[in-house]
């Protein structure tokens, strides 16, 4: 696919006038149109709805816009519930509009869930008595499911469920729905994420196909009233150039086909489908934009940023590819080949490696792509470094700073015990 970015040079420049870089940029325009598209594609199922992770882009503004859409909160952590909390997902009028998927859970992090009348996702068998010893026992729980094995799509393996860490075996389902039925829950919910960032069509039907027919077993070893099918996140986005983007209506007809295929004629049919997506929601809708301030000539070509790893994680964590467009030059050939490097004290700080692009002079600015999505999110303050601002370019053309940028007090903020930098600004 094609990369263009969503701001031209010309607004760029004119945001720096307010917004020096690096900054974190988002696309109103975008988020709401795919928005829009997730409910359209799943709008054959009554209950749908769209847990935003929030875990993705943990951003009060940006997740209102999807509040409007009726979305709910997916949330990991503490804090989290804090944020959905405040931003009002714990209200009447939201209706189970919280979502909480944590594993390893912290006691006070169950209570707390169980005060905001949160939908609790529980990792483990285990679980059940800590719960019920810590937060007690709601009527409607949801369990997450572990398969275990390769997760496949006809022969390619997607990922390896049983290297990972989440969820139950389905033993372990039966035994829990039984347990938690005798303790009085009335509604139970299947989650269970099995592939990160697949860029294809078929992951979600093959997943769905997997939990409706475990929800059929379900239903039928331990007499469960199953009122919620979670698919979690992991529709991924291109990131790279070779592929195309998921198409969101496909997917959503891929699913209503297993959907009538197996829970229809299950006496399943009024089963809700929930999603939990994150990188789908946001990931190319923001952008990390860095201006170029040093060139360096040794055995390779390097070009410095004002921004690092700190403020974008996953090229240095994952070896991640992040398209990068030097503004100004979109029609410029691409025909030097540099590392495009940050500032931190670690030599796996680079955006790019031997990347062909047009030539870069100091003063540029790089708008790195597909960063809306656990972008600024991961960011860290290594090395002193401090975390961007994060700008929203609306609608109407407008910029609106929806987080500012961190200073040095703010990460000294820890030490306000002690008073050697009680001046600091
Ligand atoms: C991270 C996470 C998501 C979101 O994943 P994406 O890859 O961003 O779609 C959803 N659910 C759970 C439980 C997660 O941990």
């Amino acid at each position: 696919m094609e990369k263009k970015p969503f701001v031209t040079l010309e607004k760029i420049q004119e945001i720096v006038k307010t917004y020096p870089t690096p900054f974190h940029i988002y696309d109103e325009k975008g988020i709401r149109e795919n928005a829009k598209k997730l409910q359209k594609a799943f709008s054959w199922n009554k209950g749908f709805r769209e847990y935003f992770a929030v875990k993705a882009t943990p951003n009060p503004f940006l997740i209102h816009i999807l509040k409007e859409y009726g979305f709910g909160v997916d949330c990991s952590s503490m804090t989290e519930l804090i944020m959905a909390d405040k931003m009002g997902f714990s209200e009447k009028d939201m209706q189970d509009g919280i979502m909480f998927s944590s594993n390893a859970t912290p006691a006070e992090e169950f209570v707390y869930a169980r005060k905001l009348g949160a939908i609790i996702n529980l990792d483990d068998f285990t679980m059940v008595d800590f719960l019920e010893k810590t937060a007690g026992i709601p009527e409607k729980i949801c369990c997450r499911y572990n398969p275990g094995g390769d997760f496949k799509i006809s022969t390619t393996i997607m990922d390896s469920p049983g290297d990972a860490k989440y969820g139950m075996t389905k033993h372990q389902m039966i035994e829990a729905f039984k347990l938690l039925k005798a303790k009085g829950v009335k509604e139970f919910g299947i989650h269970a994420f099995l592939a990160s960032n697949t860029v294809t069509n078929e992951y979600y039907p093959v997943l769905a196909k997997e939990l409706f027919e475990l929800a059929v077993e379900l239903k039928e070893k331990t007499d469960a009233n199953i009122t919620f099918i979670n698919l979690s996140g992991g529709i991924g986005i291109p990131y790279t150039l070779d592929k195309e983007p998921n198409d969101i209506m496909l997917i959503g007809q891929g699913v209503k086909k297993v959907f009538e295929e197996v829970l229809v004629p299950a006496g399943l049919g009024d089963v809700a489908l929930y999603t939990e997506l994150g990188r789908f929601m946001m990931g190319p809708y923001g952008a990390l934009v860095t201006q170029a301030v040093h060139e360096k000539h040794i055995y390779k070509e390097y070009i410095g940023c004002d921004a690092c790893a700190a403020n974008l994680m996953r090229p240095a964590m994952y070896g991640a590819y992040h398209h990068i467009t030097v503004l100004g030059k979109e029609d410029k050939p691409c025909d030097c080949k540099y590392d495009i490097t940050g500032s931190l004290c670690e030599n796996n700080d680079k955006f790019a490696i031997d990347r062909m692009l047009p030539k870069i002079e100091i003063g540029d600015y790089l708008f790195i792509h597909d960063a809306g999505a656990h972008g600024f999110a991961m960011g860290y303050n290594y090395n002193g470094k401090l975390k961007s601002a994060e700008l929203l370019l609306k609608e109407n053309g407008d910029v609106q700073m929806i987080r500012r940028a961190e200073t040095a007090k703010d990460y000294l903020a820890t030490f306000d015990f002690c008073d050697i930098f009680k001046d600091v600004e």
